[in-house]
């Protein structure tokens, strides 16, 4: 091994310095600052070179982590990022958001009592750093097929089967309904958690290697899946998940309660310099208000954050459960703390109060019971324990749920579950249509981007066999099946 490696015992996990909280909730822009140059060869020496590499086993995408934290130590930084892009579609999107500490990281088998390599920040600074080199090379394109393919959304399921599909040499059409390619990297997550010029310059690359985008292309209103089928020699539904989970509270449809994404997209469209008039006219914009924002994942996080940054007078997260028990990750929680959020914890709304606008959430104090049918302890309401928060501004981020697709496409066949997510594959991801294929959210429910990468990749590499037989078929067959 080379003598580089193992320098856990004698350096400490340093991750890049981040910005202070007073500073960074003043603005959009991210809160890390890049590794400098010595520090990531510093880091990525910390790793042991483990035999069953068991960051590698809990990342998505397998990626070959003590290959390039090995080269990386060496300063071989090149052969490092040709690694680490072999094996993923978008690294630099992953080392930014992926919840290293639930994935590579949080499997990272370093001797007990030292804490873990910094996998993520490894891997943003070495693909930033092949960007500003030149060393990304342009999507080299396939000679051509001679078919084509449809995919419907242009989240990272979409754009990650429709690179591995161009440079198969397919002709790749992506209809997405919104403005703008990425889904909710551009739409739902916020610019401080990831810059959206990140974002674009991938979206780029795919239109020079000659990728169709048709924006504000709805699927359902201005196509059917039946013309698209008729287009395309297979398509692939990449739609994610949208419809928000109803808060269900006396009190809801008073004027300031809105639903995350709303207030999300906004806030993005804002960071992009459109007009946005539920914004503009302070809707949808918590300068100046008492928030209350109510759940507790990574998009009420995300909310909590935002509201922050755009000047609210006071934040509060209400969440049912205990800080141990919250779905969304700690290191998001812990840096919503630092900007001056407070958790409620072990609350639940009971009503949204005000005559013509918000003005409170009563809210009921929980504890904590006997765990349920999915072994999670059930939180039950404290007797006599009402309380009440001031609230202008009530955001309400209790999940998301698929649209009703086989309506909506004007495809009964289309199988879904009883979740309302596409039936597919386990194998293949082709659903019982032939020749249609789906990855992403709309397949997992609301997960994370790494995996819509993983499934974006499998399904454009089972799309390309299906295609090559298809091609193979003779003509008469073809005609008759
Ligand atoms: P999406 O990204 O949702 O993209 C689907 C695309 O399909 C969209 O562009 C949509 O416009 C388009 N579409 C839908 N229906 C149609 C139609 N009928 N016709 C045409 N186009 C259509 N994950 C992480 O890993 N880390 C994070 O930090 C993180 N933060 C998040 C924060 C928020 C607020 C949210 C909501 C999610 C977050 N996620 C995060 C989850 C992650 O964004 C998703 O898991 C991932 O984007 C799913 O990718 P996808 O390609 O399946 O769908
Ligand atoms: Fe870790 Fe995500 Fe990178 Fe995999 S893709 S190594 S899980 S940061
Ligand atoms: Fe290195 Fe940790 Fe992966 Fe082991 S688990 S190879 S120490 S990063």
């Amino acid at each position: 091994m080379s003598e580089r490696m193992l320098k856990f015992v004698s350096i400490d996990q340093r991750m890049p310095e981040k910005r202070g909280a007073e500073q960074r909730a003043r603005d959009f822009a991210e809160i890390y600052d890049e590794f400098a140059h010595d520090r990531a060869e510093e880091q990525a020496s910390r790793c042991s070179q483990c035999g069953v590499p068991f960051c590698s086993v809990h990342c998505p995408l397998g990626n070959n982590i003590p290959d390039w934290l090995r080269l990386t130590a060496e300063g071989r930084l090149q052969e490092a990022y040709e690694i680490s892009q072999a094996t993923n579609t978008f690294p630099e999107i992953c080392g930014r958001i992926c919840p290293q500490d639930r994935l590579c990281e949080g499997n990272c088998v370093i001797e007990p009592g030292f804490e873990s390599v910094t996998i993520g920040a490894v891997e943003k600074y070495l693909t930033d750093t092949a960007w500003e080199k030149g060393w990304v090379q342009p999507i080299p394109v396939g000679k051509d097929k001679g078919q084509s393919v449809g995919i419907i959304g242009a989240g990272p399921a979409g754009l990650a089967a429709a690179d591995v599909l161009r440079r198969r040499g397919y002709d790749v059409h992506i209809y997405d309904r919104y403005d703008r390619a990425g889904g909710l990297m551009v739409y739902g997550i916020p610019n401080f958690k990831l810059e959206k010029d990140v974002v674009e310059r991938r979206n780029r690359q795919l239109v020079d290697a000659g990728v169709h985008f048709h924006l504000n292309f709805d699927v359902g209103t201005d196509a059917t899946m039946a013309e698209l089928r008729q287009k395309h020699d297979a398509v692939l539904i990449a739609t994610g998940v949208y419809k928000a989970r109803d808060l269900t509270v006396p009190g809801v449809g008073l004027p300031g309660v809105h639903a995350a994404l709303d207030y999300l997209i906004a806030s993005n469209r804002k960071g992009f310099g459109d007009a946005v008039p539920a914004f503009d006219d302070g809707t949808l914009d918590a300068d100046g208000k008492h928030v209350v924002v109510i759940g507790g994942g990574d998009t009420a996080m995300d909310c909590v954050r935002t509201a922050v940054r755009q000047g609210a007078k006071s934040v509060k997260c209400l969440y049912r459960r205990d800080r141990a028990n919250m779905p969304g990750s700690m290191r998001e929680v812990r840096h919503a703390e630092e900007e001056g959020v407070e958790f409620v914890w072990l609350s639940a709304p009971q009503a949204v109060l005000g005559d013509d606008k918000v003005t409170g959430v009563r809210a009921i104090r929980m504890r904590l019971g006997a765990p349920d049918a999915s072994g999670r302890q059930s939180p039950q309401p404290i007797d006599d324990s009402v309380y009440t928060l001031d609230a202008d501004l009530v955001i309400s981020a209790l999940g998301f749920e698929p649209e009703d697709l086989p309506t909506l496409f004007g495809e009964p066949d289309l199988p879904v579950t009883r979740w309302g997510t596409v039936k597919a594959s386990f194998r293949t991801l082709m659903t019982d249509l032939d020749g249609v294929f789906a990855a992403g959210d709309i397949v997992r429910g609301a997960s994370l981007v790494v995996w819509a990468i993983r499934d974006g990749r499998d399904a454009a590499e089972s799309m390309h066999k299906y295609l090559k037989s298809k091609a193979s078929q003779p003509a008469v067959l073809a005609a008759a099946s």
